[in-house]
């Protein structure tokens, strides 16, 4: 789950991190009625879960309360787009606006979880402004990691080093050894899969401060995190994501035309695949988890065929816990009820297939059945392709 810059922000402020002074504005009058409380310059920013909005138009600074009020009338009326935005962008609802900070460096600090090591990762890097990708692919030098002890978590010689290595010497080493450590319990209390901050700035007066902050959280922890569910906003996920999680649904949106519906991670991986060795691209990876139950399959059926980008269906299903004849009647039974017209290709394999099949066939609805998984997807990206 991710959350707002200005959520991030007051989060990490209770665990000590520096942030500049700022407040969330919906409106321009609201920006303004902020600027002048905070008195002097500020810097008014989009509020949208994705990076990038600095180049994108969606960071601007203003000198007095009437500037901050032009631009947050500005970045409100954006459709913001970048790299990490879907193609059409997404509208702003909401801007922080916030003391702006005379930036003498940018630097960067993130701790995430290193999967191959087994526990949390310190970077911290001098390169900090920029896509830190492109630092990593270009100069991966330039990043210095620290690994966090399983049972000590990150030490304080470790913090130093860390400091060390963004170039910081005296008050503000301290500044910053202190930051960093602040940042690894804020991300290691609040059950985060990722706490960045790009850039940490050091400004002219000396401080070291977060001026961009970036929180993200482990789906898989939010049960025992309501302060950190309470921050989930649904006006920034996909509506068809939002609908597959209160099914227990694993949806992920994709590109191309495919909808995929299919019964096992592994197995929804493979048919992606094949969907793409057959020449065509999936809509979507989805998974309906192995003991799918017939209502699970008419939910993700219903998500797949309201995504107006899918042009044809492949299922593909191995029938244990959820046996074929059981799959057959839950296909029926929501196109049916959903009035589907999309052409569908079913290949199931397990117990009861046989059965399965006849009941598709003697239904009268658009099914195609396919005895394996490489002609069913074959099939179904050609059946995509003609309904262009
Ligand atoms: P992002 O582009 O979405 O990552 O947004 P950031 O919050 O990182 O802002 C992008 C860039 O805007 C930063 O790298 C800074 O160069 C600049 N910026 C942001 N806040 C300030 C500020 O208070 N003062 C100045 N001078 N520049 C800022
Ligand atoms: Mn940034």
């Amino acid at each position: 789950m991710k959350v707002h810059e200005y959520q991030a922000k007051a989060l990490l402020q209770e665990f000590g991190v520096p942030v500049p002074r700022g407040e969330v504005a919906a409106t321009a009058e609201e920006a303004r009625a902020i600027a002048e409380r905070l008195g002097g310059r500020v810097v008014v920013k989009a509020q949208v879960h994705a990076g990038g909005r600095g180049k994108a138009g969606g960071v601007q600074l203003a000198d007095d309360p009437a500037g901050a009020e032009a631009a947050a009338r500005r970045i409100l009326a954006m459709r913001l787009r970048t790299p990490q935005t879907p193609p059409e962008g997404i509208a702003v609802r909401r801007v922080l606006v916030e003391e702006a900070s005379e930036i003498a460096r940018e630097l960067y600090v993130a701790v995430t979880l290193d999967r191959a090591r087994a526990t949390h990762v310190v970077m911290a890097s001098q390169a900090g402004g920029m896509e830190i990708e492109e630092v990593a692919a270009a100069t991966p030098e330039k990043i210095v990691r620290e690994w966090a002890h399983p049972a000590l978590g990150l030490q304080a010689f470790q913090a130093r080093a860390l400091a060390f290595a963004l170039g910081l010497s005296g008050d503000q080493h301290r500044a910053a050894a202190a930051l960093v450590q602040a940042l690894f319990r804020a991300y290691l209390a609040r059950d985060c899969s990722l706490a960045e901050l790009n850039p940490l700035a050091v400004t002219r007066d000396g401080r070291v401060l977060a001026v961009d902050a970036k929180l993200g959280f482990d789906d898989n922890a939010l049960f025992r995190r309501p302060e950190i569910r309470a921050l989930r906003d649904v006006g920034e996920e996909d509506p068809l994501d939002v609908e597959a999680s209160r099914f227990g649904l694993n949806y992920i949106k994709l590109d191309g035309n495919v909808g995929c519906m299919v019964n096992g991670a592994g197995l929804a991986m493979a048919t992606m695949d094949m969907v793409k060795l057959a020449g065509g691209a999936p809509a979507n990876f989805l998974d309906v988890g192995g003991g799918a139950s017939a209502e699970q399959i008419e939910n993700a059926f219903r998500i797949l065929a309201s995504d107006p980008s899918v042009r044809a269906v492949f299922i593909n299903v191995f029938g244990g816990i959820l046996r074929c004849d059981r799959l057959a009647e839950g296909l029926i039974a929501a196109v049916r009820r959903l009035g589907v017209r999309l052409p569908i290709v079913v290949r199931m394999e397990g117990t009861n297939v046989e059965l399965g099949r006849r009941m598709l066939a003697e239904s009268g609805l658009n099914f195609t059945t396919a005895d394996d998984m490489g002609r069913g997807a074959a099939a179904a990206v050609e059946l995509a392709g003609q309904a262009r």
